[in-house]
């Protein structure tokens, strides 16, 4: 893909007011891709503004800004910030994101701002025509990715990962090597390259990996061994697997957000498993959150799109249900039933 890095400069230098945005129950990529984005900016003197419409996980918290009054700012906790951020923002840039609904409160906002608005994205079918630019493709493992090989075709980077700053450059290894299981799936040869990159200009890895992935406690760690070991179903016939997650389960473990990462990817180390989900109540029972996984060939993102009111990539998507949770394992065994091979394969 070409990226219009000489538009994204004159609106990046034009703007005084930015403002950077994630998703909802934001993971390590979009943690990842607005902080890489704010440190970035930062760096060329501006005073960029993140809002995330959740709480993000704890570990992610070494990717804040330093300055306090620049801290990210988290619509459920502050509705009225967020909005009056978005309202005066010159500058959008949404992050890691394909619609805006995935802002969940701010879709709203953000369509009626006067801020001309920008897209760095890696879903499919992602709302270009909402945006003054969009950078947007599939062919990356992360937004993060995507975020810096655009960086690296900025005039003031020209290919130097040098001239990365420091923070920028962790926040980008810490959402590729998240939003690739650390380099298990959806790895391009750019994603190795990007690594190799980073690493050579002083990111160091090891730490991330020990701050990001080994930070759990230990009733996180005893909730797994439970949703395996008790949760786990295997349905043979359909080669699949899902776990559902209770929010009395989630108090008993003293869950925190980002407690349940990874614990959809656990049945499919099982051999004859290529289809796994977890079934998670949210936190106000409102909805079930779905989290799918699969083994290469199989589209989970057309199974989200169908039954789970939802998307996301070919191996790895999510979506919601409104049904109680004891309802959920019937009717995931008929979306099973009912999905169109050709769909499947697609
Ligand atoms: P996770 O299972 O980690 O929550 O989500 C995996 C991927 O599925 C995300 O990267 C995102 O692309 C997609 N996804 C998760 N939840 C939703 C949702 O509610 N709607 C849509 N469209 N995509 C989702
Ligand atoms: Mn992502």
């Amino acid at each position: 893909m070409t990226i219009d890095t000489l538009k994204l400069e004159s609106l990046l230098s034009e703007s005084r007011e930015i403002v950077l945005v994630g998703h909802f129950n934001p993971d390590g990529d979009a943690v990842g891709s607005v902080t890489a984005a704010y440190h970035y900016l930062k760096a060329r003197g501006k005073q960029p503004r993140i809002i995330l419409p959740s709480p993000y996980p704890e570990s992610m918290a070494f990717l804040e800004p330093e300055d306090p009054r620049e801290r990210i700012v988290i619509c459920e906790r502050d509705p009225e910030l967020a909005r009056r951020l978005v309202a005066g923002a010159d500058l959008l840039v949404c992050l890691d994101l394909n619609r805006l609904s995935r802002t969940e409160y701010l879709e709203q906002d953000i369509l009626q701002s006067k801020a001309r608005k920008v897209l760095i994205d890696h879903h499919i079918a992602a709302e270009t025509d909402r945006f003054d630019l969009a950078v947007s493709t599939i062919d990356v493992s992360s937004t993060c990715e995507l975020l810096f090989w655009t960086l690296m075709a900025m005039p003031d980077i020209a290919g130097d990962p040098d001239r990365i700053p420091l923070r920028c450059a962790e926040s980008l290894y810490v959402g590729m090597m998240t939003d690739t299981n650390n380099f298990s799936n959806s790895v391009f040869p750019g994603t190795f390259e990007m690594a190799s990159r980073l690493i050579a200009r002083g990111v160091n890895k090891e730490a991330l990996q020990e701050k990001v992935l080994s930070c759990y406690s230990v009733s996180r760690t005893r909730l797994m061994g439970h949703m395996v070991k008790d949760k786990m179903k295997v349905l043979p016939k359909h080669q699949a697997a899902y776990m559902l997650l209770s929010n009395k389960e989630k108090d008993r473990y003293h869950f925190l957000p980002g407690d349940s990462e990874g614990f959809v990817n656990l049945p499919l180390a099982i051999r004859d498993v290529r289809i796994s989900a977890l079934f998670t109540e949210n936190f106000d029972g409102k909805y079930i959150r779905v989290s799918l996984r699969s083994k290469n060939e199989i589209n989970v993102n057309r199974f989200a799109i169908r039954f789970f009111n939802g998307g996301g990539h070919r191996n790895a998507a999510g979506g919601r249900l409104y049904m109680p949770l004891e309802d959920v394992p019937a009717y995931f065994e008929q979306a099973l039933e009912a999905w169109p091979e050709e769909e499947k394969f697609s």
